[in-house]
């Protein structure tokens, strides 16, 4: 019998994407490939991409990743959530906190309960009855405590990381190197395909330098070498849905402790980020460049950070979409040359540890069989296709007219997924998870109701709750968030007593 074993692995691109499969493969496939990744120090990287959300603790657990020595090196900080500043209206201001939102009550989720009371006066906002929200608004942070009652909400708490993205693929090749990944600096100006098939056999190097490999992994960004370029998969482009096509980005000084949460605000052709890491404050300005010029969104944002910029304003470029094909013949793509939503919600990492536990999944051998091909491009187009929609809803919820911008996304057409979610939330406050999409049915929720979708009615069921019953459940789910957040402490002092980075 022949050997149709997959025995050599090239990962061209070293930028979080190019590190993160690194990392993963050397871990979980423990020396039986051979893993070899090129950067260019020349063409260097994206250099943002600071946020995460809470699924990148999964992967931290793959790799056996100290949380703490992790936090230290990358100068890190936690997120409970996201604030949106503006969105809905000028003036607004809610929390997208990961995990739930108070507990669920027979069959219903906590929410139902929520709605009925809120219209009656009977509840304040939803902020108040999600830990991580309350958590944010006093600037409190703690990892889960072992010392409680299984049931309270301390005992399991959602978060994730913000971190100085140059560090982390710094630190993650100082992993992947410990296990064998084998690097090479240098830039690939070349791609050798097979004559017969079109499949990639080599790479070869500005010094005329040929690395050959079985199986391709396409991580080189924007500029998709062998996906695109060499491949010609084709990209479907989501720009009528997502229309914010720029970013500028400039970090500046700390002020003040760091939020656990990154703050969102809403302006007048897209928005801005703001991103407390341990070392400085990350910024940027993601807009349309139709409704703004790139010196204009600049100049706004040097004008709205917190303290000294650091360097100068940095402009990036990119089409909102995804590749049609992520795995073409012998190539797979994952990071930014397998496609770009934009950074709301912060899910590109996301999916790239996505797409690395997939291709862990459908792992092939040299026959390369259409079958796991096209179910990892299945899998990919629905996974994509679903935050798409989740992050569509932030821009098209609005009640915003102040700017052609806003009234482009308030009355532009979505996809039909996301009008049936939002008439079905606003009819009776209900929404269904689609199978394995990623955002649960807490974040839906708060966003909807954050962006102003307050549904007419709610479940039937919440009417047979008496209404003593109803006002005790709410009032005691409140207090109860509002009792633990008490006893967390604040995120600086967390971050002082279990993970301060050193100076740089
Ligand atoms: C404005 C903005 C904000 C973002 N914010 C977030 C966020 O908050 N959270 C989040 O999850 N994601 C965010 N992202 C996305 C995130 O930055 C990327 O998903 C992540 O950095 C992965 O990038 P990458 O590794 O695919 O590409 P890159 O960082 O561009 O790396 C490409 C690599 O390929 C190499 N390369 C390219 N061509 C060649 C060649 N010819 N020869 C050799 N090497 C080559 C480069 O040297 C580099 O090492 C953001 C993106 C943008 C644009």
């Amino acid at each position: 019998m022949t050997d149709n074993r997959i025995k050599n692995i090239v990962i061209v691109g070293g930028g979080t994407a190019g590190w993160m499969a690194a990392a993963a493969f050397a871990k979980v496939f423990a020396g039986a490939y051979s893993i070899r990744l090129i950067e260019s120090e020349e063409i260097g990287t994206v250099g943002v991409g600071e946020a995460t959300v809470p699924h990148l603790k999964l992967y931290n657990q793959t790799l056996e990743i100290d949380e703490t020595e992790f936090i230290k090196q990358t100068q890190g900080t936690f997120k409970l959530g996201i604030e949106f500043v503006d969105w809905a209206r000028v003036g607004d201001r809610y929390i997208h906190g990961f995990g739930q939102i108070g507990h669920d009550h027979g069959l219903l989720p906590f929410h139902q309960y929520w709605l009925k009371a809120h219209k009656q006066g009977k509840a304040s906002g939803l902020d108040d009855y999600s830990l991580n929200a309350a958590a944010s608004l006093k600037g409190k942070f703690m990892a889960s405590a072992r010392d409680v009652k299984e049931h309270s909400p301390l005992a399991n708490i959602a978060y994730a990381y913000h971190f100085d993205a140059g560090l982390y693929a710094k630190f993650l090749r100082n992993y992947a190197e410990a296990r064998g990944v084998r690097r090479t600096e240098g830039k690939v100006t070349q791609v050798i395909q097979r004559p017969e098939d079109g499949y990639v056999d080599a790479v070869v190097m500005e010094n005329g330098e040929r690395i050959e490999g079985d199986l391709f992994i396409d991580c080189s960004g924007f500029r998709g070498l062998l996906i695109e370029q060499t491949l010609k998969a084709g990209y479907e482009d989501w720009l009528h849905w997502l229309p914010c096509d720029r970013a500028v980005a400039m970090p500046c000084e700390n002020v003040g402790p760091p939020t656990p949460f990154v703050r969102c605000t809403a302006r007048e052709a897209g928005w801005t980020w703001r991103i407390p890491l341990q070392h400085r404050t990350g910024n940027g300005y993601v807009y349309a460049s139709q409704y703004i010029g790139d010196d204009e969104a600049a100049a706004n944002l040097a004008k709205w950070i917190d303290g000294c910029a650091l360097g100068s304003p940095r402009v990036l470029r990119f089409t909102p979409g995804q590749r049609k094909k992520c795995w073409d013949k012998n190539v797979v793509a994952i990071g930014l040359a397998s496609g770009f939503l934009e950074p709301l919600e912060s899910t590109s990492i996301f999916l790239i540890q996505s797409a690395v536990a997939r291709i862990i999944n459908l792992f092939p051998d040299q026959g390369f069989s259409d079958v796991i091909r096209d179910r990892y491009n299945a899998q990919a187009a629905f996974e994509i296709e679903r935050i798409r929609d989740f992050i569509i809803l932030h821009y098209y919820a609005t009640e915003r007219d102040d700017t052609p911008f806003w009234n482009y996304c308030r009355t532009m057409s979505v996809p039909k997924e996301l009008t049936d979610n939002i008439r079905l939330f606003r009819d009776s406050g209900r929404f269904y998870r689609n199978a394995e999409e990623m955002f649960a049915q807490p974040s839906w929720v708060e966003v909807m109701v954050g962006q102003r979708i307050l549904p007419e009615r709610w479940h039937p069921m919440v009417d047979q709750m008496p209404q003593a019953e109803l006002e005790d459940l709410v009032g005691g789910v409140k207090r109860v968030i509002a009792n633990c957040v008490e006893v967390m402490p604040p995120h600086q002092a967390f971050i002082d007593r279990y993970c301060k980075a050193p100076r740089p």
